[in-house]
């Protein structure tokens, strides 16, 4: 739905057309980002829409309502107050240099427009500016003077006071330009969760990677006119206009000359850092695993340790207990040595030979236009740092390397771990720091068989096609708890399900099985006064999932389609069959179903799911569950594969270890995970009886991007941690 329009906008100041005929719209819920270099009108289009400007000509539509009520000579004669007063209260503005009371307190600021323009009871204000204020993270600031805020703080009460009339449009110019570098993080945060919460919003920035991440679509503007426009991922990585590759070029440029080498020597921890940096030279892209091998097995042989690797490449070193510790039991850690390679257009490296240079970009560990590859070669850095240590009191530890864990897993499902001492492992591949990783999902693979049967259909039916597309999608593990993605296949068989008199004839939709699908499309016959009712199912669906595509197409009469029982047994299993995610614990989806992908051959159709359960009790009672509904629409079920979880006591001792001295180093409770996607701890538990696993591991961002990045004071953090954790 359209909630602003900017309609054939022209601007002067005196002589000069600073905005020259600039036209664009604004959907609920979407995130609008306006580039460009400094005086092509950015701010004016800003002011223009918040009536701190008049304009010379076209039109400002908020909510259906006309800023210019009509032109008399070419003069824009404004609507009336009311109107005005109305497109105010829907507009919210973020400035530059946050525009605080300094009078006011925080608290003040915020409920000052509650109180002297919406009118408001003065304790119900009070109440919103408080809840506002918390979710700001400033709730201990309410009584404080702006003058006593820091920059990034002012501008989150800023943010928060253009909340509090809860404005269909939030504007924002410049939101962090006026902030010391190390404030910006925290008010792009506050803005990005915004965006998350589907708030309206047109921002001004300067911040092109953070555009790139919360931008539904990104204008860029130059000398007045818009010049380009569309999605980030084309206006930013792919930009066709000159004006706009030369603006972004300059933002490039600027990040190059900020990067400097890592200094080993002069950042802590160095045991581990100087690891990574060795491993970071090695090229070792997913089925290339034979170079880090060979550093593996060189490294325990330097030490005279006992090293053993396979035909796969896996690596496994044994070191044993420190003298003293003999009788405690041996633990296992565990990395991955292979990484995704992906680097940015601009850059020259060669996977293949090249070492990845560390650079330091604040508190940061980096790579100059490739991934990082921290995951998981910090993880492999912390083992050897951990093998190579003589001054803690460690246990055996037995160190596993596996291989083509973003590929295949072909590593941790083939390794031999039969000679393995130790009962527990821990991965140190991911997590986040202060959560531990206890469980993954056991995921099956399955397919459900209907085989076809034609027949003519009767006079009267009429032929149509329902059309989905342009669907969220995502995957099946991780973003299956997510219910406004939806899934079209579902969405069209309840619209079949609802006019009931119905025979399919044509149905295909999906893609991959661990993908949630994005579209579908039917051929069906129906009677013609169905489809109003038709529409009307449409536009719901349409409302609740937002940007996506439903349409429904006469298409030329046919005859012939499915037999009613061909169509029943479709409609029949598919609408009663559950979907998505289907319970949860602790805020985890624990099981769920994808239905991911319909399409036939000559003699079938076929209906392909995944199911993914943390929990086998649950499993079980839901295949059961499933079965009965088999045997009601008497279709055949096809096991494709099952990939296996980790499934254990959640309060075993390894964990329970893990949760205490995580406590006691931070007086914080460990949050414990549960993913919905596969890990190669499922293979091991596969393979060692009641083995009791965990991952853990430091804070990485934009993992499997060249935006890849790893947090040196959370490395730190972790280390300690880990070691602390084997020690005892
Ligand atoms: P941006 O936000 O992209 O930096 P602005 O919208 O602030 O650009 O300015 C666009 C152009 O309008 C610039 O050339 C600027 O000098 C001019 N301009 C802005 N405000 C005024 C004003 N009040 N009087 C005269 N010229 C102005
Ligand atoms: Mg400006």
């Amino acid at each position: 739905m359209k909630v602003l329009e900017v309609k054939n906008l022209r601007k002067r100041y005196q002589d000069i057309e600073v905005i020259k005929d600039v036209s664009f719209e604004v959907n609920e819920g979407e995130t609008l980002v306006i580039l460009g270099a400094s005086g092509s009108g950015k701010s004016t289009i800003l002011r223009c829409i918040n009536n701190l400007e008049k304009i010379d000509s076209g039109n400002i539509i908020v909510n259906n309502e006309t800023m210019v009520k009509e032109y008399k000579k070419d003069k824009p004669i404004y609507n009336t107050k009311e109107v005005l007063k109305k497109i105010n209260l829907s507009i919210g503005m973020v400035f530059q240099d946050f525009n605080l009371f300094p009078h006011l307190s925080v608290k003040e600021n915020v409920t000052h427009s509650l109180l002297h323009v919406l009118k408001m009871d003065k304790k119900e204000a009070e109440q919103r500016a408080l809840d506002l204020l918390q979710k700001m993270g400033l709730e201990d600031k309410a009584n404080a003077y702006p003058c006593n805020l820091s920059g990034g703080q002012k501008q989150r009460v800023s943010i928060a006071r253009c909340l509090a009339i809860n404005p269909k449009i939030i504007c924002m110019d410049e939101p962090t330009s006026a902030l010391d570098p190390e404030l910006v993080g925290e008010v792009l945060k506050t803005i990005k969760q915004l965006a998350e919460e589907k708030r309206t919003m047109i921002i001004v920035t300067h911040e092109i990677k953070f555009a790139e991440e919360v931008a539904d679509r990104v204008i860029f503007m130059d000398d007045g006119v818009i010049v380009e426009q569309g999605k980030p991922e084309e206006v930013i990585k792919n930009p066709k206009n000159k004006r706009t590759q030369e603006f972004l070029k300059r933002y490039v440029e600027v990040k190059e000359v900020n990067l400097e080498k890592l200094d080993i020597s002069k950042e802590e921890p160095k045991e581990v850092l100087k690891f990574f940096k060795e491993v970071s030279e090695i090229p070792r892209e997913s089925g290339n695993e034979e170079g880090i091998k060979n550093y593996l097995v060189n490294f325990a042989k330097k030490r005279k340790l006992k090293v053993y690797e396979d035909t796969n490449y896996n690596v496994i070193i044994e070191k044993e207990a420190v003298e003293g510790c003999e009788a405690k039991e041996p633990i296992a850690l565990q990395a991955h040595t292979d990484m995704i390679c992906e680097k940015t257009e601009n850059s020259t490296h060669n996977f293949e030979k090249d070492p990845i240079i560390l650079y330091k970009d604040g508190k940061y560990v980096t790579a100059d236009g490739t991934t990082l590859g921290a995951d998981n070669g910090i993880g492999v850095a912390q083992i050897l740092a951990i093998l190579d240590n003589k001054e803690m009191k460690f246990p055996k530890i037995e160190a596993i390397f596996t291989v083509q864990e973003e590929t295949t897993m072909i590593g941790a499902k083939e390794i031999d771990l039969s000679k393995l001492e130790s009962k527990k492992i821990i991965s140190l591949d991911g997590g986040r720091e202060g959560k531990i990783l206890v469980g993954s999902a056991n995921c099956l693979e399955w397919r459900a068989k209907i085989q076809k049967e034609y027949q003519e259909v009767p006079k009267k039916y009429e032929q149509y096609e329902l059309v989905y597309s342009n669907f969220k999608g995502g995957h099946s593990g991780g973003n299956i708890g997510d219910t406004r993605r939806g899934n079209p296949i579902k969405l069209g068989i309840e619209i079949l399900k609802n006019i009931k008199d119905v025979y399919i004839k044509e149905i295909y939709g999906g893609s991959r099985v661990n993908v949630i699908p994005r579209d579908f499309t039917v051929t069906f016959f129906m009677k013609k006064d169905n489809l109003k009712k038709v529409n009307k199912m449409i536009e719901e669906q349409k409302n609740f999932y937002g940007d996506v595509n439903i349409e429904i197409l006469p298409k030329k009469e046919n005859t012939k389609a499915f037999s009613r029982e061909v169509t029943t047994q479709i409609i029949g299993f598919i609408s009663n069959y559950e979907n998505g995610a289907i319970e949860y614990e602790n805020g985890n989806v624990i099981l769920s179903c994808n239905m991911a992908a319909i399409r036939e051959d000559e003699a079938n159709i076929y209906i392909e799911y995944s199911t993914r359960a943390n929990n086998m009790k649950l499993r079980n009672e839901y295949l059961e569950r499933l079965e009965k509904l088999v045997k009601k629409y008497e279709l055949k079920i096809i096991w494709s594969q099952e990939l296996k979880g980790v499934e254990q006591d959640i309060h075993n001792s390894l964990i329970t270890k893990c949760n205490h001295i995580y406590q006691k180093m931070y007086q914080k409770e460990l949050e414990k995970m549960m993913t919905q996607g596969v890990v190669e701890g499922g293979f091991f538990s596969d393979k060692i009886k009641d083995l009791e696993y965990v991952c853990i591991g430091p804070n990485t961002e934009d993992v499997h991007s060249p935006n890849e990045r790893l947090s040196i004071p959370s490395l730190q953090r972790t280390w300690e941690y880990l070691k602390n954790v084997i020690e005892s």
